[in-house]
């Protein structure tokens, strides 16, 4: 059993979103000027120091009640479903791990692939938060992202032989998510979705490396925007957070779907 491979995913996903969220605090506070936070996480509101116990993901909230131990203003719902999301994430795409049977390249995917989500989750928080996406996450994950591409399909060819399929397959996702979103920036002139969307777009192409995946991922981002923005009525959307929750959905169910595809489709 692998259960405690995927108990080990979601707590670290947790510590993750934690980190996260708390690292996107900090770049904002150096981007805008203000005070730098200290090294040691702090209460936004009172300032005060957090004990190592009140800064335990998920866990601490609830204890808390979602209020600051010091000053009990409340700390805000967004810590805590950053921490349940990416523990999902990692649960997710840990559950797509066969850990018997896994070549040294394999790990080194995992590991990039680790590298990426952790950088996609970074990127979501603070598009949701201040409607951005920092350019420099933003390289990072296409780096990341590129050197996925290129270790699957050498992975791809030392088992399969050479063939143009992959590589068109591959070329075919990146245009779909990238070109989608560059051309509805084009038409809008930057008011339905911001400049950095459709570079996320390429990254999220270029991991995934499938066409069929990139059009699902395509539907299911803009249905989940669609779904929880159209009550706020707000021109201007911030897809990050749809795409890269998107992109975890798609990763972790990608077996099921490229088998539902292979049967019904092709
Ligand atoms: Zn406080």
């Amino acid at each position: 059993m692998k259960i405690w491979f995927l108990v080990l995913m979601f707590a670290m996903g947790a510590v993750m979103g934690s980190f996260l969220s708390c690292q996107a605090w900090r770049l904002r506070y150096k981007e805008q000027g203000k005070k730098k936070l200290g090294k040691r996480s702090v209460c936004l509101k009172c300032g005060k120091q957090l004990k190592w116990y009140d800064n335990i993901p998920i866990v601490s909230w609830l204890m808390l009640g979602g209020k600051c131990r010091a000053c009990k203003k409340p700390i805000g719902a967004s810590e805590i479903v950053i921490e349940l999301l990416c523990g999902l994430g990692f649960l997710g795409y840990g559950s797509t791990i066969e850990l018997s049977n896994m070549s040294a390249l394999a790990w080194v995917i995992f590991g990039f692939m680790v590298l990426l989500i952790l950088s996609l989750g970074f990127l979501a928080i603070y598009d949701a938060r201040w409607r951005e996406l920092p350019q420099a996450v933003l390289i990072f994950a296409v780096i990341c992202a590129i050197i996925i591409a290129i270790l699957k399909q050498w992975s791809l060819i030392s088992i399969v032989g050479f063939s143009w399929g992959p590589i068109f397959n591959l070329m075919g996702a990146v245009a779909i998510l990238g070109v989608t979103y560059l051309v509805l920036y084009l038409l809008s002139k930057g008011q339905w979705v911001g400049d950095g969307d459709w570079i996320l777009g390429v990254a999220l192409g270029l991991a995934l490396g499938d066409s069929w995946l990139a059009l699902i991922l395509l539907f299911l981002a803009n249905f989940i925007g669609l779904v929880v923005m159209l009550p706020k009525k707000q021109k201007k959307i911030a897809f990050g957070p749809f795409l890269v929750v998107a992109f975890m959905i798609v990763i972790t169910f990608a077996d099921l779907t490229i088998g539902f595809l292979a049967g019904k489709v092709w």
